[in-house]
């Protein structure tokens, strides 16, 4: 399968991201505007209807619809039923194959199969009524009757009033309610007035009644629906034309982006291949100024290099080092067997060419064993037997069986009962290392002081001289494999191995190895084995 770049993936991805919102965030603004502006298309279609209510009054017995109503008003057309359901003015948008039913107050959603409206019906009861009453002769000057609005249904005060050769206040409402063929009790007088005209005055009462006098009339408000969707196709079309356009400039942003951050990573794995190609391990990689991953993953880098190259040099100086330590015996061997089997040798001089052979062949063999403990050190705990070990016992038992030279003088202080987890084996040649050491390199007539004790959850195991010391800056290096101070190496026997295994050994253990010295007046080597809990 070909191999997607990590730019084109980047790219591909924040694009479907983008693309995703995008049509995620139209279809939520969609939605929420399509149901704000259905209810705000039934509000407004109610509203146009209820202003066209006070526009239809009954005026003198007869029905009027006054010149302000509003047959088509913002988008809703209203028409005006009688009480059968005959259409007495008016017209409608739709072509509905039957004339839906009047149903007062309801507002519904309808299709004539082609297109969607709102409708909007609400009956008028004319059960307010208006008489106009002369003061004088009590003739019924005008009268009417209209819808009574909640509001205007409350009873007012009125002030009894009679005129001169005329009527008062109740025979004037009297007049209105028996022309109205309606007793006192089934009807409520709101109130009565006097308005003054130029030449006439006149009584006027208002009076609601239960049951209306005349006929109901219905209007129908209707609006179509997809004035509200309208705006819904346009944001759509919008949407259809700009989409391709918005993904492009997606594509293009995230191309940008992944171009730009994966600039770096390039620039790294450039330098790695040329680290790589070039085999020099001393090369570095440029670590920009910024604190940011990459330069981080640039310095992690940095370091493993200098790891690896570390590593290397070790190994390459370990090789030289040891076929060094080899040649040498080697070469005294050669010798000696050349000159044995010349024939210009003796008897005793072939015996002191044997016995030279095999003071060499025992150093090759000590070098060999030292070599191959240290490799064992170094694969791991899994080749070793590790158990609950009485460690007070086993360094006292060392101790026990280990002889100075130089008239040292071994003291030891050990605290009882102090366990460890180890391999017997290793902590012995750990312990017998060190202390091979304090006297190869003590001090005539000096001591070596070994303590074993616990130390807040550690353990310490310190063994201590009053020998040669080691010079500050051999201190870091005398770790390391084949390493040997200066002043060591004509003067004693030994490979410069020991404390290399007797660092591995005490890691093996979970612990490290603390030097303190002072050249030319001891020196002294702290175990710390780290306890677990
Ligand atoms: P070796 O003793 O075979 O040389 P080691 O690895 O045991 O190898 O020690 C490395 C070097 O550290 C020694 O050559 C010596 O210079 C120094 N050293 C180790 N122990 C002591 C000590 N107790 N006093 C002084 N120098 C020491």
């Amino acid at each position: 399968m070909k191999k997607i770049s990590f730019k084109t993936k980047t790219t591909v991805m924040i694009t479907l991201l983008v693309a995703a919102v995008c049509v995620l965030s139209v279809a939520c603004i969609v939605e929420m505007s399509r149901r704000t502006e259905s209810a705000e298309t039934r509000q407004s279609l109610v509203k146009a209807v209820e202003r066209n209510v006070d526009e239809i009054e009954y005026k003198n017995g007869i029905l009027e619809i006054e010149n302000d109503f509003a047959f088509y008003s913002g988008g809703v057309y209203c028409e005006v039923f009688d009480n059968d359901g005959k259409l007495i003015d008016g017209k409608m948008p739709y072509s509905f194959q039957t004339e839906p039913e009047l149903i007062n107050g309801r507002t519904e959603k309808l299709t004539d199969g082609e297109n969607e409206y709102y409708i909007y019906d609400t009956k008028l009861d004319f059960t307010k009524y208006e008489y106009e009453i002369d003061v004088h002769s009590g003739q019924i000057i005008k009268y009417g009757a209209d819808v009574a609005f909640a509001e205007s249904l409350e009873k007012a005060e009125y002030k009894f009033t009679k005129f001169q050769d005329g009527i008062d206040t109740e025979q004037a409402i009297d007049i209105a309610l028996s022309h109205a063929g309606v007793s006192r009790d089934n009807s409520s007088v709101i109130s009565v007035e006097l308005p003054g005209y130029e030449n006439i005055q006149v009584f006027k009462v208002e009076f609601t009644c239960e049951k209306p006098l005349y006929d109901s009339v219905w209007i129908r408000g209707t609006v179509p629906a997809d004035s509200a969707g309208g705006a819904f196709s346009a944001m759509f079309k919008a949407l259809i034309i700009f989409f391709p356009a918005l993904i492009l400039i997606a594509a293009l942003g995230a191309y940008i982006i992944s171009k730009r951050t994966i600039q770096p990573v390039e620039k790294i794995s450039k330098s790695a291949k040329n680290i790589s190609s070039g085999n020099d391990l001393s090369k570095r990689i440029e670590v920009n100024g910024n604190s940011d991953e990459i330069a981080t993953l640039a310095k992690t880098f940095n370091e493993m290099l200098e790891r690896l190259q570390l590593s290397f040099e070790n190994e390459k100086r370990f090789t030289s080092d040891a076929s060094h330590e080899l040649r040498t015996p080697l070469a005294v061997i050669k010798a000696e067997c050349e000159y044995a089997l010349s024939g210009n040798a003796d008897s005793e001089e072939k015996e002191e060419a044997f016995a030279s052979i095999n003071e060499q062949t025992e150093k090759m063999t000590a070098l060999v064993n030292a070599l191959l403990s240290l490799t064992r050190a170094e694969q791991g705990i899994s080749r070793f037997n590790f158990q609950n070990t009485d460690l007070s016992s086993l360094v006292k038992t060392v101790c026990d069986g280990f002889s100075t030279t130089k008239n040292i003088s071994l003291n030891v202080e050990i605290s009882d009962n102090i366990g460890l987890y180890c391999d017997e084996t290793l902590i012995k040649q750990l312990l017998l290392n060190l202390l091979s050491n304090a006297d190869k390199y003590g001090r005539e007539n000096g001591f070596i002081n070994v303590v074993l004790q616990n130390q807040n959850n550690d353990i310490i195991l310190s063994v201590e001289d009053n020998g040669a010391g080691i010079k500050e800056e051999d201190i870091p290096k005398i770790t390391g494999r084949f390493y040997r101070a200066d002043a060591s190496r004509g003067e004693t026997e030994g490979f410069g191995l020991g404390l290399s295994l007797a660092e591995n050994i005490a890691s093996l253990h979970n612990g490290k190895i603390l030097i303190e010295s002072e050249f030319g007046k001891g020196s002294k080597f702290t175990v710390k084995f780290f306890v677990k809990n």
